[in-house]
């Protein structure tokens, strides 16, 4: 018998969703039908942690209705899964931890409300890293996500659920949030694309914050194409979020290259970190995908340079001080008091406290509250804390100069590709070193992308960063435009 599957079709990408609803091969109501069967049988991949049937049948009808009416918005017909970080009114709320037990999101996010505005559906809630701390989604408190490409490996993390939604075709893209690499190195393992803006671009107003001074909100879809029209509605001013940047937003979606002609007289100036074709502790097959990209670029005018960072050992530290610095102060206010789990009262206050947080809480998320509460401790705070602002501010400075003389930097996006599940559970120093790529763009703030570049020899996807300067989407998504293979 034929698997339901094998009669639907599976969109890639959202022109191919606008051309058959114009043509009326397909309704939103139909499209939303489809995902909804196709979720209900990839149920082992363990991807939704929610799943909004009614309701997004129902909009889709509304959507339906307004398509012919000629009043749909920039997103009719894009149905969306969102990261269990992200804040909906109405809807659960959980960032993958038993602390959000049975608690209800009281208002929505910008961004989630952003792509209401322009007629998008949200089908549901996808399964990520306990308060997206970790690199292999085995830390969500619901189980751990399967990489479609082989249930037996992890998708990455944290926004595992969201990058497997889009690899098995469960929707047409998804929401996740960045802090150290948490949408792009997913997107890479699951063979999809993953855009981190510039810190500040997208507002974080009601996304749970896990370390502040880094978190990104982002798009995860098959093409550059969509996620580039995903960030374009998104960005931008905010009144809730004091750190959103009020710069204009460009046309994301319509962002070009210089032609062939305007590259020969004033061909791009791209860097690669050496460490990416050249480290033993990349996988020969990254190696080798990263170093072809390497020559294509070249052959097509660029200049295209190997540079070191001199700084890279200090970077995952660095990254590891503050953020848990910063996930220990946001992590406080869940007390059992305020939110979600308590523990059934037995003692006085403070042990309500301890035990309500002890249980509600999983072993990595204690862990990051244990070492940020430490490294900001009066003994501690200069030798830890302060240092590692100052190493962050070294590293903007040599990521400055960096920029100053090149438009991009390439790297591969991970030094391996999906791992098994289990494998690196028990050693978070090795798990730490999934982000070695990803962490310098948090860092420093600056945007970046991933893009697939090809399979390993086992089939696995390979991930391709290219980093651009702040604010530059425009021509990070044009370059990634470029560069993008079909599936
Ligand atoms: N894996 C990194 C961490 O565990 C990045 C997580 C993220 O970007 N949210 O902190």
């Amino acid at each position: 018998m034929k698997s339901p599957s094998l009669i639907l079709t599976v969109y890639r990408t959202f022109s191919a969703v606008q051309s058959a609803l114009a043509s009326g091969t397909i309704s939103c109501r139909q499209l939303v039908a489809d995902y909804l069967t196709r979720i209900e049988e990839y149920q082992h991949l363990n991807v939704f942690t929610d799943v909004y049937a009614d309701e997004s049948l129902t909009r889709a009808d509304a959507i339906d209705q307004k398509l012919m009416a000629g009043k749909a918005g920039r997103l009719a017909g894009m149905v969306i899964g969102i990261k269990d970080v992200l804040n909906y009114a109405g809807h659960g709320v959980r960032a993958g931890s038993l602390i959000l037990d049975q608690f209800t999101a009281q208002f929505t996010a910008t961004a989630v409300q952003r792509l209401l505005d322009e007629d998008a559906i949200i089908i549901g809630r996808q399964n990520c890293d306990e308060f997206a701390m970790g690199s292999s989604n085995e830390n969500s408190a619901f189980g751990p996500v399967r990489n479609a490409a082989d249930t037996s490996r992890v998708p990455g993390g944290s926004s595992g659920g969201s990058a497997v939604a889009v690899q098995a075709g469960l929707c047409l893209a998804s929401i996740g949030s960045d802090t150290g690499g948490s949408v792009r190195q997913p997107a890479a393992f699951c063979g999809v694309v993953g855009l981190k803006p510039t810190y500040g671009r997208i507002s974080r107003w009601g996304l749970i914050a896990y370390a502040s001074s880094f978190d990104c909100i982002g798009p995860i879809a098959n093409t550059v194409d969509d996620a580039a029209l995903l960030l374009e509605v998104m960005a931008g001013p905010d009144e809730f979020d004091s750190t959103v940047s009020s710069r204009p937003v460009d046309a994301y979606s319509k962002a070009q290259l210089p032609d062939q002609a305007a590259v020969e007289s004033r061909p791009l100036r791209i860097a690669y970190l050496s460490a990416g074709v050249e480290s033993t502790g990349v996988d020969d097959s990254i190696r080798e995908a990263t170093q072809g990209r390497i020559d294509e670029l070249r052959a097509m005018g660029h200049t295209v340079e190997s540079i070191d960072l001199a700084l890279l050992k200090y970077l995952l530290p660095t990254y590891y001080i503050l953020t848990t610095a910063e996930a220990s102060s946001n992590l406080s206010r869940f007390d059992g008091v305020r939110y979600g789990y308590r523990h059934t009262p037995s003692g006085d206050l403070l042990a309500l406290y301890k035990k309500s947080r002890t249980e509600g809480f999983g072993a990595e998320v204690r862990r990051r509250i244990l070492l940020g509460t430490f490294v900001l401790s009066a003994s501690y705070y200069d030798a830890y804390y302060t240092k590692a602002q100052q190493v962050r501010r070294l590293i903007r400075q040599e990521t400055e100069r960096i920029f100053g003389q090149f438009d991009f930097l390439l790297s591969p996006t991970t030094p391996t590709t999906a791992f098994k599940l289990g494998e690196k559970k028990d050693d978070p120093l090795q798990m730490y070193l999934a982000d070695i790529f990803t962490v310098l763009a948090n860092v420093v703030g600056y945007p970046a992308i991933s893009i697939p570049n090809g399979t390993d020899v086992d089939g696995l996807p390979i991930g391709l960063q290219l980093m651009a300067p702040p604010f530059e989407e425009g021509a990070l998504v044009a370059m990634a435009k470029r560069l993008e293979r079909e599936r």
